[in-house]
C-alpha cells in the first residue's frame, strides 16, 4: 500500500515526501478506519483526502464551508485529469442536474459540497444511487460551538453518517483544542477515530504585542513599520470596514502600495485586489477578518493586528498567513482595554444566546490575558492548543527578557500609575492592589495577570497605604472609575 501511496503522490501532486503527518493519515484512511486530523494551516490538509479518493474505489464526498478554496482545488485537481465536481448553492439548476447526473454514472472522483447542500434530503437520496468511498468533513471545528466559526448545518452531517454507516469519515481542522476535538467525534458520530494533532508550533514565526490606547499613536507605529519593510507583503487586520480604507490611505500617502478589502466591497474589486496581492502589484492588504480564508501566499513576511482579535483561535490562524515559505515572519498585535471593551460590546448585540455570549466572553478573556501576559507568547498560544512547548526565545517576552521592564521606583503614586495603565479597565480597586501587592486572585489567575511584570510590583507595602494613594489619584482624576455594575479602574484618555 505505502508503494501505491507514494506513486499517487508523485503522478498527482509531484511531490516526493510527505509532510509531518500526512502519510499515515493517509493510510489509515486507506484502511477504511475513521479520522480526526487537526493539522495547521498550510500543513498540507487537503492532499489527506486528496490521495485516499484517488486510490479508493468509488467517489469521495467532500464537504467543505469555502466555495473560494473549493474552486481552487477543483482546477488543480481537473488539470491532473482527476474528475473533479462541486455542487454549490451558486450553480444552475441545470448544472447540479448535470452533476447529479454524472454522480450516479460513477463518473465522479471527488465532489465538493457546501454543508449546506450535503445536508439535504436530496442529496443523500442522489448519493444512495452511488457507490460512495469516502466522506472527509474539512473545517470540522464548525460543528462546535467552542471552535470560532460555529454552523448549525455542520450538525446534520451526522445524518448521512447514519444513512450510509459503511462509509469512513474523515474530519479535518486546523484548529482545536480539546473541547472542539470531543465535539468533532461526538457530533459525527466518529467511530473510534484515529487522532492525528500536528504541531502548531511555527518556529519561523515571530509574536509580539504592544498596548496601545492611543488610535493616533497606534496608527503611526503601523506606518512606521510598513515603511521600514517597504518590499515585504504584509497583511494587516483592522476592526472596521472604514479603518480598512483609512489605513490604506494613510499608507498610500506615504507611497506604499496599499488596498482595503472587506466584506463591503464589489466581488470584483474583491477578486482584483487578491490578484495584484498574489502578483505582489499590491504589497500591503488593509483588511477586515473577510481576507485570507483560502488564499495562499507563501512569501507574506508580516501580519498585522492593528486591533485586538476576538479570540486566541482566530489571531492563530491569521498570523498563520505569514512565512508560509519557512522565511521569518513577524506578527505584531496592537491591544488596549478599549479595544476589548469594543469588542465586549459587540458581543452582547451579536449573541442573544446566552451560552454563545458566555463562550464568547470566556474566549475573550483568554485573549486579553495573552495580550497582557508576561509570559512567552509562543507558550501561551500553544498551551491553548493542549500543546507544551519551552520559552521561544522567539518573541517579544522572550527576547525582552533581559531588558525587563522596569518599575518606576520612587513613589507609590509613580508605581500605581504605571501599573494601572498596564490593566486599564479590568480591575477594580480592591483587585487592582491584590494585583500590585501580589496576591494571587481567582481574577488574576484566570486573566494570567500573575505573570505580569507589575504583578507583586508593591510587594512589602501596606495595603493601606495603597488604597489611600489610590484614592487621591481618583479625586485627581488621574484615575477614573468606570462601569455600571461593577466600577473599574481605568486610565483618563
Ligand atoms: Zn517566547
Amino acid at each position: 500500500m505505502t508503494k501505491g501511496i507514494q506513486q499517487t503522490l508523485e503522478r498527482y501532486f509531484h511531490h516526493q515526501t510527505f509532510r509531518p503527518n500526512q502519510q499515515e493519515i493517509i493510510e489509515t484512511i486507506v484502511c477504511g478506519r475513521d479520522v480526526l486530523a487537526v493539522m495547521a494551516t498550510g500543513g498540507g490538509k487537503s492532499l489527506c483526502y486528496q490521495l485516499p479518493a484517488l486510490m479508493l474505489d468509488g467517489m469521495t464526498i467532500v464537504i467543505s464551508p469555502l466555495i473560494a478554496l473549493m474552486k481552487d482545488q477543483v482546477d488543480a485537481l481537473s488539470n491532473q485529469g482527476v474528475t473533479v465536481e462541486t455542487l454549490n448553492s451558486l450553480q444552475t439548476y441545470d448544472e447540479r442536474q448535470r452533476v447529479e447526473r454524472e454522480m450516479r454514472e460513477g463518473k465522479i472522483r471527488i465532489l465538493y459540497v457546501s454543508p449546506e447542500r450535503a445536508v439535504t434530503q436530496a442529496f443523500s437520496a442522489t448519493l444512495a444511487g452511488c457507490k460512495v468511498a469516502l466522506f472527509a468533513v474539512d473545517e470540522a471545528h464548525c460543528i462546535s460551538m467552542w471552535g470560532h466559526q460555529f454552523r448549525p448545518e455542520y450538525r446534520e452531517i451526522k445524518h448521512l453518517r447514519e444513512r450510509f454507516p459503511g462509509v469512513p469519515f474523515a474530519a479535518f481542522t486546523a484548529t482545536a483544542t480539546q473541547r472542539v476535538r470531543e465535539d468533532i467525534t461526538s457530533e459525527l458520530r466518529l467511530k473510534d477515530p484515529a487522532e492525528f494533532i500536528g504541531s502548531f508550533d511555527r518556529r519561523n514565526l515571530r509574536y509580539a504585542a504592544f498596548s496601545e490606547p492611543n488610535a493616533q499613536v497606534r496608527m503611526q507605529k503601523i506606518i512606521s513599520f510598513v515603511a521600514a519593510h517597504k518590499d515585504d507583503p504584509g497583511i494587516i487586520y483592522c476592526f472596521s470596514r472604514a479603518s480598512t480604507e483609512e489605513l490604506a490611505e494613510r499608507l498610500r500617502k506615504v507611497h506604499i502600495m496599499a488596498n482595503p478589502y472587506h466584506a463591503g466591497l464589489p466581488t470584483p474589486e474583491r477578486s482584483r485586489v487578491q490578484e495584484g496581492f498574489l502578483n505582489n502589484s499590491i504589497r500591503v492588504i488593509c483588511a477586515t477578518v473577510a481576507f485570507g480564508m483560502g488564499i495562499d501566499k507563501p512569501d507574506v513576511r508580516y501580519v498585522i493586528h492593528a486591533h485586538m482579535p476576538k479570540d486566541i483561535e482566530s489571531y492563530y490562524q491569521e498570523t498563520g498567513r505569514a512565512g508560509r515559505d519557512g522565511k521569518p515572519g513577524e506578527c505584531l498585535l496592537f491591544y488596549s482595554a478599549g479595544d476589548r471593551r469594543k469588542i465586549e460590546n459587540m458581543l452582547v448585540r451579536e449573541f442573544a444566546d446566552k451560552k454563545k455570549a458566555e463562550i464568547a466572553r470566556e474566549k475573550l478573556d483568554q485573549m486579553y490575558a495573552y495580550c497582557t501576559a508576561g509570559s512567552c507568547r509562543r507558550q501561551l498560544l500553544l498551551s491553548y492548543f493542549d500543546e507544551e512547548i519551552k520559552a521561544c526565545e522567539n518573541c517579544d517576552v522572550c527576547g525582552d527578557r533581559q531588558v525587563k521592564k522596569i518599575i518606576p521606583a520612587g513613589s507609590p503614586a509613580k508605581m500605581i500609575l504605571a501599573g494601572a495603565k498596564e490593566v486599564d479597565g479590568i480591575l477594580t480597586t480592591p483587585e487592582f492592589i491584590s494585583f500590585l501587592l501580589g496576591l494571587e486572585r481567582a481574577k488574576t489567575v484566570r486573566l494570567q495577570l500573575n505573570t505580569h511584570p507589575y504583578f507583586g510590583a508593591a510587594k512589602g507595602r501596606e495595603r493601606e497605604e495603597l488604597e489611600r494613594e489610590v484614592s487621591r489619584l481618583l479625586r485627581e482624576g488621574k484615575l477614573l472609575l468606570e462601569g455600571t455594575t461593577v466600577r473599574k479602574l481605568c486610565f483618563p484618555k
